[in-house]
């Protein structure tokens, strides 16, 4: 059992006009085994959340504090979060040159264990999840997001959520760019997960199209950098119907 704390985040961002807070006190806690989405308008803050805990170096924490089962996930380098059990599939994943899926996916799991995964059950294991993603076996043999397609972007995504086995995942914007087939598969991938491995997942999303699929337990909408309402799935639903206008024209007022 794992559990994720944000408490009170502040974060700002250097611009060209300034340093801009961006997260403004947000309160949040992910444990094992729960799906949370969080929904909000463009602009709101989603990614520099999921851009936070990952420990991106634009973004500077200024108050408030990040805890994975007591331990301060902001002390840790990037690679100790991957190591403690956080995965943080970014909205725009970057390219790596000259390593292939296959060698990545192998460093990765190694540096997250401790110790290199035994060759035989390790192919099996890829071999698997990737059958599972319906993806041709050619494409451990291409360079890291070389040339991806977005659907692909989000396979390899899930690809990694599937076999670094993480206790608590974050994903940004999973759903855009798939058509509606891959938005299946790369779900049930996510729900192997969550199903598999207890895992907990914070799903950050602007449409509630990928809601179907994944079920939230609790819904959280971000407007101007802060949560501004809670609830369950019916939430998603009303926003479905509403949009995010009902906030928008109250953050303006206020
Ligand atoms: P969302 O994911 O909800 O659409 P973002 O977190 O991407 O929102 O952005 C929130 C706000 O912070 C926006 O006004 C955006 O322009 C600003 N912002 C985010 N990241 C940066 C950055 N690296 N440099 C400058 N501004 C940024
Ligand atoms: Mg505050
Ligand atoms: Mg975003």
């Amino acid at each position: 059992m794992s559990t994720l704390e944000i408490r009170d985040l502040h974060v700002t961002v250097d611009t060209e006009q300034g340093t801009k807070e961006i997260l403004k006190g947000v309160d949040l806690t992910v444990s094992s085994g729960e799906t949370h989405a969080i929904m909000g308008p463009n602009g709101s803050g989603k990614s520099t959340l999921a851009y936070s805990v990952a420990g991106h170096p634009k973004y500077t924490v200024t108050q408030g504090s990040v805890t994975l089962d007591g331990e301060d996930v902001l002390a840790m380098s990037v690679d100790e979060r991957a190591r403690a059990g956080l995965f943080l599939a970014m909205q725009y994943p970057v390219e790596v040159p000259g390593v292939t899926v296959s060698n990545f996916l192998r460093t990765a799991k190694t540096a997250i264990d401790g110790e290199a995964p035994k060759l035989r059950t390790w192919v099996k294991d890829v071999k698997g999840a990737m059958e599972n993603l319906r993806m041709d076996s050619a494409f451990a043999e291409r360079n890291v997001n070389e040339g991806f397609s977005g659907g692909e972007k989000k396979r390899h995504e899930i690809l990694q959520l599937e076999l670094l086995q993480p206790r608590i995942a974050i994903l940004d914007e999973t759903d855009s760019g798939l058509d509606v087939d891959a938005l299946r598969i790369v779900s049930e991938g996510v729900n192997r997960a969550k199903e598999t491995t207890d895992l907990g997942v914070l799903l950050i999303t602007h449409y509630t199209r990928i809601l179907r699929y994944i079920k939230p337990d609790f819904v959280h909408v971000f407007v101007d950098g802060k949560v501004a309402e809670e609830g369950g799935p019916e939430l998603a639903e009303r926003l479905e119907n509403e949009g995010y206008d009902r906030y928008l024209q109250g953050a303006t007022a206020s």
